[in-house]
């Protein structure tokens, strides 16, 4: 690592965690100087580095050590641990603290007319997403023969495109699903953001400065509750 001095947090630059990410350093009294373009915002008030970048390098970044912490979807960090893993990377981290948003379902769906009478009915079949070795570790807790196509985006259209029969998306509300005509048959993850941090050595100094910042994320949670 370059700077050993600076404590390193990784969060998603823009999306569906940024903000909430955003709020809970501020709400922990950590003062920031966020500029649009930039990757890097320094804060003016502790020795913090933040790095703004698209959720899917965050637990990379975090279990390659180029980052300390990282706030990251569950979903996402499972995902890319068992991708490091059957990669034989290092696939190691520390989750410090599991948040209060960025709550989701990765749940499997399949066109409204389709039979469906369970995970079963897929076996033989394919079934489209963005998550394939979640997907896969599922179909063979499940021991379903399935595969998973992996699609980084527009997972929900290839039902009809002929690429898939069912797909295997993020659920929030359920309106996307509606607005392609499928239905939700079964969550195989459900998913909340946490922070996480890597292993290995601290500095003395950022020790002490993990260990001042997590209680009061506590103390925000509760104080939410
Ligand atoms: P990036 O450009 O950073 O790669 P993205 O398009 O992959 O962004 P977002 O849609 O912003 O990601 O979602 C980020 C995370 O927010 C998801 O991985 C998930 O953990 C969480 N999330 C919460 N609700 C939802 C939802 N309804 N749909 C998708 N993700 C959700
Ligand atoms: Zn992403």
């Amino acid at each position: 690592m370059s700077d050993n001095r600076r404590l390193r947090i990784a969060v998603q630059k823009s999306g569906r965690l940024s903000k909430d990410s955003i709020e809970l350093l501020k709400a922990i009294g950590i003062k920031l100087n966020i500029r649009d373009r930039l990757l890097i915002a320094h804060s003016t008030n502790e020795d913090i580095d933040l790095l703004r970048v698209r959720d899917d390098d965050i637990p990379g970044l975090v279990m390659d050590g180029v980052v300390d912490m990282g706030f990251i979807g569950e979903n996402e960090l499972g995902e890319k641990m068992l991708e490091r893993k059957a990669a034989g990377k290092v696939a190691e981290y520390e989750v410090m603290r599991r948040l209060d948003y960025g709550g989701c379902r990765l749940s499997i769906a399949v066109p409204n007319e389709a039979s469906y009478t369970g995970v079963q009915s897929l076996e033989g079949k394919r079934v489209a997403t963005t998550y394939p070795f979640l997907l896969e570790r599922y179909f063979k807790e499940q021991n379903v023969n399935a595969q998973a196509v992996m699609l980084t985006g527009s997972v929900e259209v290839a039902p009809r495109a002929g690429v898939a029969e069912g797909i295997c998306d993020l659920v929030s509300t359920g309106a996307t699903l509606e607005a392609n005509g499928l239905i939700e048959k079964d969550v195989i993850f459900r998913s909340k953001a946490v922070l996480i941090k890597r292993t290995g050595q601290f500095s003395e100094e950022k020790e002490a400065l993990i260990d001042r910042l997590v209680p009061r994320i506590d103390g925000v949670m509760q104080a939410k509750e």
